[in-house]
């Protein structure tokens, strides 16, 4: 309980602080305009950091455009949400009385519409090319002042008529400034909220899994173009609510010169950098250094004009000194490590389940694995995504699961696939061998739709899914794990597990982002934590995945793609890099997978293991089939000695 209470500290004490120095400076700097100011402004850029961190952190898009969003948030809340909402609008009485007060539902609104639209133009776009495209539109913005400069006012923008009244409201006695610092303070709070509600949940740990490895998040069920659309719109509407603040502050709105909105974006930049990229404290601790920091009188009589000159120094410095921001290095000190969540949660799962116990007949406690499949269909928890072409595929042991007909794929000029037909059967273990380059995981890039065969076609229980998106393919039960690892290696290794739950969960963006996905949390995390304890990981739960050994990270890729609960699961050499205990216990695993139902394709180059385990063997040699059957018919095959056993490639080692 203790360790408890301390992690909660830990965990808190950064709002706790923040909130303390916000009820602080407010009441006691009440007379103080400059102090009470620069608070305004620091939290109008933290808000504004908070927003750009959605994008930047937890998706790593980098936008230099994000002040557009800024300007548009500033127009939408405080010039034109008034005049539609004002006087002699047909707005009920009620509404246009409190007009100003609908500002932040027109900032976000214009914010998402635009960040939406602009990422719609770029999300398809990778790294310095997405940049370049925010870069003009930031440029863009002034141009539209320009262009419509009776509605818009030019580059010196417009006064701001009418800000909701706050001057009365709690704490802020009668001051105006006050009001919109207690404003700020609450729309700050807000945007923390839904920030920290993103960062643990379903969609929060797809935007960061799209971030740190895009093909094993497509196969484990993720959409990366939708999820990058989603994680750029709510940056920024977030960012365009804090455009609206700003106008509260400064009673107008104006984009300025092209260089005035790239020196903001790049302020947002820096912000999030200083403090902390992809971290919930980050935003705030950069954004309320650089106001306090740079508004120092020093700073202002001596530096003004080369506050570019400041900015540019500090974020070198943080870059080269502690590339994680000051709340990444303040995590790494000794003793200020936080528990993770991930250990407080496994806590409250039932008992470990004993790796070496294979048989899932512990009593009194469901069987594991049975469940892995058996629970995925009667629960009914399909695809989330009902565009798909079938429902998860509901065959009978015995039937064809997979079927693989004449399908070729080359990589310039030469053919990694060559008109190749597998058909692998339900329940069933069938081993791909063959050897080095002779095509097997492009057999399985074209199953999970890593990768497009330039002919042929792939079936998943008669329903052709030649054509059928990577992701689209793991919600109808497609799962693999990859032959050079990819597990998600800034993310935890719970959080590994549970990404690779995607398509087991159903909570939107919208619950997410406000928290009422618990239940189906807790769900997912008691059955990712099954599944580590099934991998032998549980220790490790709350460990970033980068940090384990490569065998362990093999375990944990198979316990993600457990977690999606797959039908069919394709294992490209799941035993490379293994010691023997290791490989004995995934030979287990396997086999009481397929005893609970699974079917799984094999890729192995370790003869023994194909022969201890498969129920077909499939030999391919240079794209094409060699032999198939039985292994021990397989083995006895004069030609796959020759081509594969034989002396030449001295015992299938390649
Ligand atoms: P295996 O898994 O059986 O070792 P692969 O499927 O990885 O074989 O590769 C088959 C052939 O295709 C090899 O000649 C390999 O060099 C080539 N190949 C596979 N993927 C690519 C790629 N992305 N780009 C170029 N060549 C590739
Ligand atoms: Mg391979």
């Amino acid at each position: 309980m203790a360790d408890r209470a301390q992690a909660l500290a830990v965990r808190w004490w950064p709002l706790a602080a923040l909130v303390g120095f916000m009820l602080w400076l407010g009441p006691s700097q009440a007379g103080n305009r400059k102090w009470l100011d620069l608070g305004v402004e620091a939290m109008i850029l933290a808000t504004a950091a908070t927003g750009l961190n959605v994008a930047l952190g937890s998706t790593g898009l980098l936008s230099l455009g994000h002040a557009g969003f800024f300007v548009a948030g500033g127009y939408a809340g405080a010039v034109l949400g008034p005049y539609l909402l004002g006087d002699g609008s047909i707005a009920p009485d009620f509404v246009v009385r409190n007009a100003p007060w609908f500002g932040p539902v027109f900032a976000v609104v214009v914010g998402a519409g635009l960040g939406t639209a602009l990422a719609l133009a770029c999300c398809h776009l990778r790294g310095f090319h997405l940049t370049a495209v925010t870069l003009a539109f930031g440029f863009g913005v002034p141009a539209v002042a320009v262009l419509a400069a009776d509605q818009l006012g030019g580059l010196a923008g417009r006064t701001v008529e009418r800000i909701p009244d706050t001057r009365n409201a709690f704490l802020a006695r009668g001051h105006t400034l006050a009001g919109v610092y207690y404003t700020s303070a609450v729309f700050l709070l807000v945007a923390l909220w839904l920030a920290r509600n993103l960062s643990r949940s379903r969609s929060g740990r797809a935007l960061t899994a799209v971030r740190d490895g895009e093909v094993a998040a497509r196969t484990s069920g993720i959409d990366p173009y939708r999820h990058r659309v989603a994680a750029f719109a709510m940056s920024a509407a977030v960012v365009a609510v804090a455009g609206w603040l700003s106008a509260l502050r400064t009673l107008s709105v104006s984009s300025g010169s092209a260089l005035d909105v790239q020196t903001e974006s790049f302020r947002y930049v820096i912000t999030v950098t200083v403090g902390g990229v992809g971290t919930l404290a980050g935003p705030v601790v950069g954004a309320f250094l650089l106001t306090f920091g740079l508004g120092l009188d020093v700073f202002q009589q001596h530096l003004r004009d080369k506050l570019g000159l400041v900015f540019g120094g500090l974020a070198l410095a943080v870059v080269a000194l502690a590339p994680s921001g000051l709340v990444g290095a303040a995590r790494r000190l000794p003793g200020r490590r936080c528990p993770a969540r991930a250990t407080l949660v496994s806590r409250s799962v039932p008992e470990r389940a004993d790796p070496a116990d294979q048989s899932g007949e512990t009593p009194g406690r469901p069987p594991a694995r049975p469940t892995l499949v058996g629970r995925s269909v009667p629960e009914g928890a399909g695809p989330t995504d009902q565009r798909g072409p079938a429902d998860r595929p509901r065959t009978d042991p015995g039937t064809v699961l997979l079927s693989v007909r004449g399908v070729t794929r080359s990589f310039g000029g030469v053919a990694a696939l060559d008109g190749l037909d597998v058909d692998v059967v339900q329940g069933s273990v069938h081993a791909l061998i063959g050897p080095n380059g002779s095509g097997k995981s492009t057999f399985v890039n074209v199953v999970t739709g890593v990768e497009r065969p330039a002919g042929g076609r792939v079936l998943l229980a008669g329903a052709d899914i030649t054509d059928v998106a990577a992701h689209r393919r793991a919600a109808l039960g497609v799962a693999r794990t990859f032959q050079g690892v990819r597990v998600w290696h800034r993310m935890g290794v719970l959080e590994n597990v549970l990404a690779g739950g995607h398509v087991r969960g159903r909570a939107g963006l919208g619950r997410c982002l406000l928290g009422l996905d618990r239940a189906e949390e807790s769900r997912l995390r008691a059955r990712a934590s099954e599944l580590l304890a099934l991998v032998g990981l549980e220790t490790r739960a709350g460990d970033r995945a980068g940090d384990l050994t490569l065998a362990e990270q093999r375990r944990l890729e198979l316990a993600r793609a457990l977690a999606a609960e797959p039908a069919l699961l394709l294992l490209d050499e799941p035993l490379a890099g293994l010691d023997e205990a290791e490989r004995d216990r995934l030979v287990r695993l396997v086999r009481s997978l397929r005893s609970g139902g699974l079917t799984v394709v094999l890729v192995e180059h370790h003869v023994e293991t194909v022969l201890a385990l498969a129920d077909t063997v499939t030999v391919v040699h240079q794209g094409v089939k060699l032999a198939e059957g039985p292994p021990a018919l397989v083995a006895g095959d004069a030609l796959v000695q020759e081509a594969y056993l034989g002396p030449a490639s001295g015992g299938g080692g390649a």
